[in-house]
């Protein structure tokens, strides 16, 4: 059976060398060709000898996501599906800034979360990605900008730490220095506040950033955002972030998106402050990106400045992230949901291929 060659260990690869009759610094060498220079196949490896892709293509699997719908928008910003083999899709973006490329790469195949607000959650799970999934995005994402990015946020679909052995192996390659070699500290991994995975998140012992989905100060209003099956009390989600704190030295930031009428208020933003100094966080406000049929709006300009006012009126960091992709599915899980109805529409039955989608 062929195995994904993005995840092989080296001692793996170069016994694997060994029993085709290679040298062993064959494997330098395709390493090189799959992590720094993002190679699709065997043929692209310029320095290897025929027999060796021969046996390359028997044995490996080099790409199982391909890209099948992309959309520009106007600012730069690329969103792109991908469909594995089993004709599952999932979203990664890539978002230019002043001389910066940031990814958005996706955890899991619809959201186990469910936030109600969310297109990704309207699904449920489909499923996992595998942790060569996950890099496929990555790579994908890598040869169409031509170069690694400066960040990646694994703020796309899913909860990453409910998917953690398959996303770990992900984040380990792409860190590690024989691999890809990234700095941990260029990447932020967001979580909807799941209190197990944070903890064994703090205890790896490596300087990630930690994004954590607050979106209300009370456990009250969480409770009209997030269902209860996944959710976390603030106070269990605080003594998490200060833990994550104390154990790596990276400052949390807690995502919290504004939702009109909601959790807009000056008294939610003062709720809020006192949380975030408590452990030590820093605050990302996000207005929200409205999902159709969701019933909820985004809190307009001046509401949004004054809850941020408040917030930094109380001595809190805070930022505004600003709207990328206005003119696409701009939204976590819109452009997958969207690509779905299209197929439903052509293919009637086809929805039942994934539980619970549209
Ligand atoms: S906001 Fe994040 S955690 Fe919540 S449903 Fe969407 S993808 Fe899942």
């Amino acid at each position: 059976m062929k195995i994904p060659l993005n995840t092989l260990p080296g001692t793996e690869l170069a016994a694997w060398l060994k029993s085709v009759g290679q040298p062993a610094y064959r494997s330098t060498q395709i390493f090189d060709w799959t992590y720094r220079k993002f190679a699709d196949s065997p043929d692209e490896m310029k320095n290897l000898p025929a027999d060796l892709k021969a046996e390359l293509v028997k044995s490996f699997i080099f790409r199982q996501g391909r890209e099948t719908r992309q959309e520009k928008a106007a600012d730069g910003t690329n969103k792109l599906l991908l469909e594995f083999t089993d004709g599952a899709c999932v979203e990664c973006v890539i978002i230019p800034s002043v001389e910066r490329f940031t990814f958005c790469l996706s955890s899991q195949i619809g959201c186990p979360v469910g936030c109600f607000f969310c297109a990704s959650g309207t699904g449920g799970l489909v499923r996992n990605l595998d942790a060569s999934e996950i890099l496929d995005e990555f790579f994908v994402c890598c040869r169409k900008l031509g170069q690694l990015p400066d960040n990646i946020v694994f703020m796309g679909t899913g909860e990453p730490l409910m998917n953690y052995s398959n996303f770990m192996s992900a984040l380990n390659i792409i860190c590690g220095e024989k691999q890809v070699g990234m700095s941990p500290r260029r990447i932020t991994v967001s979580t909807s506040g799941f209190v197990p995975g944070i903890m064994k998140f703090a205890k790896e012992g490596k300087p990630w950033n930690l994004a954590v989905s607050l979106h209300s100060p009370t456990d009250e209003g969480r409770a009209r955002l997030i269902p209860d099956k996944h959710r976390y009390s603030i106070k269990e989600i605080s003594d998490a972030c200060r833990f994550y704190f104390n154990e790596t030295g990276r400052i949390v930031t807690i995502e919290y998106t504004l939702v009109k009428g909601l959790n807009d208020s000056r008294d939610d933003a003062l709720k809020l402050a006192d949380i975030v100094s408590s452990c030590s966080a820093k605050v990302n406000l996000i207005p929200l990106n409205a999902v159709e049929k969701s019933g909820f709006s985004r809190p307009d300009r001046s509401k949004i400045a004054e809850f941020e006012s408040t917030l930094t009126g109380k001595g809190v960091p805070v930022t505004v992230r600003i709207e990328k992709g206005d003119n696409i599915n701009a939204a976590c899980g819109q452009l997958r949901i969207s690509h779905l109805k299209e197929d439903a529409q052509k293919n009637p039955g086809s929805e039942n291929q994934e539980p619970g989608n549209l």
